[in-house]
């Protein structure tokens, strides 16, 4: 079955009023679809394909670079000559960040949580490579005091600094842009004459909110599953208050109850950040059937959860899964004696 010509005029109504909001160019897309047969035959289950977001285009790519469209458009309207964002040590949104504010001419200022370790890799390691300063910070309070430090100092200097945890667009960005690849993947499949049953992805709200909104908008009739990396907040209510906050910013009447979201907490494992056996296990099956590198933090849990809900016969031969692989890569050059 193929999506009829309806749909389509839903898509161009949604892609209009996506268009109204500024933005910069900085991701390469659409990202490809692919078919993963041999990962098929290895579960003896549905039919599966990976929506490659990991291949963005930008320092190792990832899911980060299409909020930042919307975001550093956003920014871009203060005519900063200096970004500063707090976020975490190995933090595969500061890595996008720092490789998208090179694309537009802005230095970076990272401030870090955590100490410099001994040996520096993955994220760290290209952060450094980009050229961003980075400075690190012991707790969250003293991020915080790094960053407006760091922001008076650039200005005292005679800069213009931009803070980006101050920009309030980064739920409402993300959702945007998974509403936005949500259409990019109905219109593959379509082209594929494949009509999917349910998407994966790695989620902690903000992208499964536009992912959510694709399925509402465009009747598409697929499973929405997000698998967490976190068990620090209530992801569910999260993603619907982010979709009910972007369907607001869109001008549309709908209304998502915490309820219709499907996320899976049972493979954090430990907690955010730690690696899992499962997480390791299906980033080999990835590597090792399709030559697909995911990494053990975000992705790993996520094909994890694919993975045991296809083993727990959720699905047939007839369905159709996508998995949205939603980058994070450098991960396993900072967890390197997992894989020998
Ligand atoms: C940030 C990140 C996620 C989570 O995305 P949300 O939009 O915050 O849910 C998933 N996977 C990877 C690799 C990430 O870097």
């Amino acid at each position: 079955m193929v999506i009829d010509s309806a749909a389509t005029t839903q898509y161009d109504w949604i892609r209009d009023r996506i268009v109204q909001i500024p933005r910069v160019k900085l991701a390469l897309t659409p990202t490809p679809l692919q078919e993963a047969p041999n990962l098929t035959a290895a579960l003896g289950g549905p039919r599966i394909f990976i929506k490659r977001d990991d291949l963005t285009g930008v320092a190792f790519g990832g899911n980060k670079l299409r909020n930042l469209e919307f975001r550093l458009a956003r920014t871009m309207a203060e005519k900063p000559d200096t970004v500063i964002v707090g976020l975490d040590l190995q933090s595969n949104s500061a890595r996008q960040t720092v490789g998208a504010c090179n694309k537009l001419g802005l230095k970076t200022i990272l401030v870090l949580e955590g100490k410099r370790p001994d040996i520096v890799q993955g994220n760290l390691l290209v952060d450094y490579l980009l050229g961003a300063e980075v400075i690190f910070a012991p707790t969250r309070e003293a991020q915080r005091e790094q960053l407006d430090l760091a922001a008076r100092r650039c200005r005292d200097a005679g800069g213009c600094p931009h803070i980006l945890n101050d920009n309030p667009m980064f739920d409402v960005a993300s959702a945007l842009a998974y509403l936005e690849t949500t259409l990019e993947i109905l219109e593959q499949m379509q082209r594929a004459g494949v009509r999917p049953t349910g998407f994966y992805m790695s989620s902690s709200g903000k992208g499964q909110a536009g992912l959510v909104l694709g399925r509402w908008l465009t009747n598409a009739g697929i499973e929405i599953h997000g698998v967490t990396a976190t068990d620090e907040f209530h992801v569910p209510s999260r993603t619907a208050a982010i979709a009910n906050e972007t369907a607001r910013m869109l001008g549309l009447g709908l209304v998502v109850s915490e309820d219709e979201i499907d996320n899976d907490i049972g493979f954090v494992g430990k907690g955010y950040g730690i690696p899992t056996e499962a997480a390791v296990e299906a980033t080999r099956l990835f590597a090792r059937t399709e030559g697909v590198v995911l990494d053990p933090i975000y992705t790993g849990k996520a094909a994890a959860g694919m993975i045991a809900h296809v083993h727990a016969g959720r699905y047939s031969k007839d369905d159709v899964l996508v998995f949205v692989h939603t980058g994070g890569t450098p991960a396993i050059f900072s967890w390197n004696t997992l894989w020998t």
